[in-house]
């Protein structure tokens, strides 16, 4: 089976998360439909959130790297969404930190860092636009390791390993030097090192904590979420616990994944 990571993207607003994420989809194989390929920035698909210019509501992406599934999860940028924080975190095995190199970590960056801290998730710090002329990512850097500090990290986790990248331009790299950069490669190399592979047994009973449901007028209600054990197939009776833990039989009518930022069709999915 395909090995997966899981990977949260942490950021302040406009420090560069959908422009990253449109970057690795963009370097990875992943088959991307023509319309969404064409498009500037792919993850800000969402109208009101192009309008506020936040994010909102948290998807989901997949890309495959090197033989690889990388889900990436999206996470909102707002403490004012502080619930969907944890539930989205849930998803994730590590995350991904993104600074500006010229802001440094914001307040909102913190909020987010910490439940992720909490939560115990692998950190990878990424100091975006290092191609910008103000930026001074050795400050920066030192005013994330401060905040790791005033998270009470442990020394396992101020051990963070930090890449330096362009998103814009599509480059990434383990120093602060844009011109030896060629491409995004360092940012999957890390993910695939740094960050555990789920810990799933697919030879347990199915177990699936939802994060997200929503309509769909096609196929009714769509739940999305992480599968902790076992393996799940298109058509198979289910059992739905509601949060009183009340137990409903159900008929699972179809079953998607993640592609791109496009779902698919699948007959079986299993944990990782
Ligand atoms: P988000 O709010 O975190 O999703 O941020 P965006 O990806 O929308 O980026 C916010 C702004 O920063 C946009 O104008 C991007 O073009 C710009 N930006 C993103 N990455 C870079 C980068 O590496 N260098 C420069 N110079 N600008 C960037």
């Amino acid at each position: 089976m395909i090995p997966i990571r899981n990977v949260a993207i942490i950021a302040h607003v406009d420090h560069g998360k959908t422009t990253l994420v449109d970057a690795l989809l963009r370097q990875s194989k992943t088959k991307l439909k023509k319309d969404i390929a064409d498009k500037e920035f792919i993850m800000d698909s969402n109208e009101i959130e192009r309008e506020r210019g936040i994010t909102i509501f948290s998807k989901n992406a997949s890309v495959e790297w090197n033989g690889h599934k990388i889900n990436i999860i999206d996470t909102p940028g707002h403490a004012d969404f502080g619930g969907e924080v944890e539930r989205v975190l849930k998803m994730a095995d590590g995350c991904l930190l993104l600074v500006d190199a010229k802001e440094g970590p914001m307040p909102q960056t913190r909020f987010v860092l910490r439940k992720a801290l909490e939560m115990g998730l692998r950190v990878i710090v990424v100091i975006n636009k290092i191609d910008k002329p103000d930026a001074r990512p050795d400050y920066v850097l030192d005013k994330t390791f401060d905040l790791f500090v005033e998270l009470e990290s442990d020394d396992k986790t101020l051990d963070f390993q930090v890449i330096y990248a362009s998103a814009k331009q599509g480059k990434a790299g383990y120093d602060a030097s844009l011109n030896r950069m060629k491409d995004i490669s360092p940012v999957f190399e890390t993910i695939v090192k740094k960050i555990p592979a789920p810990s799933g047994d697919e030879n347990k009973p199915l177990q699936m904590l939802i994060t997200t449901i929503f309509g769909d007028n096609f196929k009714g209600r769509i739940a999305t979420g992480r599968i902790y054990n076992g393996v799940i197939r298109s058509g198979q009776e289910i059992t739905h616990i509601n949060r009183s833990g009340e137990q409903k039989k159900y008929r699972l009518v179809s079953l998607m994944t993640y592609q791109g930022l496009d779902r698919i069709d699948a007959d079986i999915v299993k944990t990782g």
